[in-house]
């Protein structure tokens, strides 16, 4: 008799982590001679995605940014010091106002795309900087969906052909992967629950507007009436997304940037314009 993938715990671990490594060979997501850099931002996410790769055989440890957000940040940094602790790897930790001399408590305006400008850049610097091969982070399905919507509904054609579960190494940009980019959010839940995985449910109340946050609950609504719709509209974006894919992104030349001289686009790469415009902005407001 074949097992139900849903009737106890234990085969409900057991399938999880079988559709994690069916999708990590899938992708060609990682190997076992990598040196892998798990970011880990206290929640279900990236510490599930640490907990299935230690358990997978991996090589891996964990990193952390303190972004100084009162509430959240104490109860993140408990999480993932629970969470090396109990997988027994280690735990590397940054705080942004060692680097930026603020924390993302002191800025004001757009929180979320700065946010998110200053995570990526962060870790892949250190990763890049401690000889890392790989980062690994906690998006999942739900998270690419609302993504992808997002970008259909503002016509964002560029970044639509960029959705991918494996970003390759690109001079000092590290190769970046999504293992849970196939798994639904709800199941990584149900597994950090089964494994009695440590995490913190305290959420950003900046992060509470972002508009992305809606597209989540559409896909959830939608998902009642048509189960499978979020993995359906992936694999169907995964097909034609080669319709999206623009030539000057095949061609374009990355360069140095001339601030901190990590990889970029532009002649100042987005973390450094960032955070100047943001110095330049409190100079001019307390005149
Ligand atoms: P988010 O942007 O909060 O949806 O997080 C997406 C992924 O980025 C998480 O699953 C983590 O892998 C990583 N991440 C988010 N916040 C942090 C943080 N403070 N430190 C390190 N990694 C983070
Ligand atoms: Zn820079």
């Amino acid at each position: 008799m074949t097992k139900c993938k849903f009737c106890d715990k234990e085969h409900f671990i057991e399938y999880f982590e079988n559709r994690v490594e069916k999708s990590i060979k899938k992708y060609n997501m990682l190997n076992k001679d990598e040196k892998i850099l798990v970011s880990v931002s206290g929640g279900k996410d990236g510490h599930a995605a640490a907990w299935v790769l230690k358990k997978l055989g991996y090589n891996i440890e964990l990193f952390h940014i303190n972004l100084g957000i009162k509430g959240f940040s104490e109860s993140s940094l408990k999480a993932v010091e629970e969470l090396a602790e109990k997988l027994n790897v280690p735990l590397h930790i940054i705080n942004l106002k060692d680097i930026t001399g603020k924390t993302m408590e002191d800025i004001r305006g757009k929180k979320c795309s700065i946010c998110g400008i200053t995570k990526r850049y962060l870790m892949n610097k250190f990763g890049y900087e401690h000889g890392f091969d790989v980062i690994v982070t906690g998006h999942n399905l739900d998270d690419e969906v609302s993504f992808i919507l997002n970008n259909i509904l503002n016509w964002n054609i560029r970044y639509l052909g960029k959705h991918e579960p494996v970003l390759p190494s690109h001079d000092k940009f590290l190769k970046k992967v999504k293992i849970f980019f196939e798994i639904e959010e709800e199941l990584i839940l149900k597994y950090a629950e089964a494994e009695n995985i440590p995490f913190t449910t305290v959420k950003c109340r900046f992060a509470e507007k972002a508009i992305t946050l809606k597209h989540r609950e559409y896909f959830n609504e939608l998902e009642k009436l048509r189960p499978n719709i979020k993995y359906q509209f992936l694999a169907g974006y995964m097909k034609n997304k080669h319709i999206f894919k623009c030539e000057e992104d095949e061609n374009f030349e990355f360069r140095e940037c001339e601030i901190c001289g990590m990889t970029s686009a532009g002649r100042i790469c987005s973390f450094c314009r960032v955070w100047k415009l943001y110095k330049n902005k409190n100079k001019s407001n307390s005149k």
